[in-house]
């Protein structure tokens, strides 16, 4: 069996330290949150810190709050927490789906909101509806704290513009407007909801009273080195009536407008094939959300 390389391993209480701790390992330091990515990554030798800083006795860092014009998500919190929690399933539904279709059971009650962005994924879940949902993460660094939009932390496959020492402590997220409707949906490598994606859409949309599309929102999985705003296909929908036509061009304008690699889980043409239906569905399942007035 392999052998983990030696690190150091830390279990700070207090914040500061562990962002003085991080900071001081520079490149080799790693937080440490469920450690479903981080733990798997040592084992097979992906990555190899230094420096572990496990943050679970950090107080604050977890839970679902309401907050002032929104929600307010601590770092820490569960997958299954966001999954069950009504302030998420009833302003947020998309995000709520997508917590619900990440992994297994066992899973999502180690894995957290955090340690999913931090770790990137091309293929995460909880990314493509944090950016439908305009969430903001919230970040402690040796200069202080700064709010950053979620859709603007990722840079490639595992990286983003998190620096040494930056630790995610929550994520923001605003109210969703009136009339608004939000769906998540993916396909696994092997057909069940719960793997890996081959591929993952996100989609929310703003109905206006007349139930024509003020603005809309497609956030792809799997399909780039990041999560991957469909921006072609948003204007697409931009100031029309949600038509089968118009839904169905929307779909086919993601499809085009994506250029997935061929790896293991899933051919390039098949993950375009894929968007196709999965962004056409995503979109007739906001819409009827939308118009129903029910948990957004
Ligand atoms: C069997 C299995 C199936 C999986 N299936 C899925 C799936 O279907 N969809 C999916 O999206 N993911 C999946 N994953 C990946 C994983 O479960 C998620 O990415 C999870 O949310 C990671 O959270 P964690 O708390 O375990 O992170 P950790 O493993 O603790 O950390 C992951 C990375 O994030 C960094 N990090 C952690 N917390 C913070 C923080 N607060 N601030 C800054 N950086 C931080 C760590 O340093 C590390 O680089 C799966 C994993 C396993 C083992």
């Amino acid at each position: 069996m392999k052998r983990l390389r030696e690190f150091a391993y830390f279990e700070p209480a207090d914040l500061d330290d562990a962002v003085e701790i991080l900071s001081g390992a520079g490149q080799g330091g790693r937080a440490l949150a469920g450690g479903t990515d981080l733990v798997v990554d040592m084992k097979t030798g992906r990555m190899r810190p230094t420096t572990v800083v496990n943050l679970k006795r950090i107080p604050g860092l977890e839970g679902v709050q309401p907050a002032d014009g929104g929600s307010r998500i601590g770092a820490l919190t569960k997958v299954a927490a966001i999954e069950s929690s009504s302030l998420v399933r009833d302003g947020h539904r998309a995000l709520a789906k997508a917590a619900g279709v990440l992994a297994s059971p066992p899973v999502r009650g180690m894995a957290t909101l955090g340690g999913n962005i931090g770790r990137a994924s091309p293929a995460s879940d909880l990314a493509p509806p944090l950016i439908v949902h305009r969430a903001v993460a919230t970040i402690e660094s040796r200069n202080g704290p700064r709010d950053e939009p979620v859709e603007g932390l990722f840079t490639g496959p595992g990286a983003t513009t998190l620096a040494t020492g930056d630790i995610i402590t929550s994520i923001f997220l605003p109210d969703s407007p009136p009339r608004f409707g939000s769906a998540h949906l993916k396909i696994g490598t092997r057909g069940s909801g719960t793997d890996i994606a081959m591929v993952g859409v996100s989609a929310g949309v703003i109905l206006d009273a007349a139930g024509g599309i003020v603005d809309a929102r497609i956030v792809l999985a799997s399909v780039a080195p990041t999560p991957m705003r469909a921006l072609k296909a948003e204007q697409v929908l931009a100031g029309l009536a949600p038509s089968d036509e118009v839904l169905e061009a929307a779909a086919e304008t993601a499809a085009g407008e994506c250029q997935p690699i061929t790896d293991l889980r899933a051919s390039a043409s098949h993950r375009v094939a894929l968007v196709r239906v999965l962004t056409r569905r995503a979109l007739i399942e906001a819409v009827d959300t939308a118009r129903s007035g029910e948990a957004a």
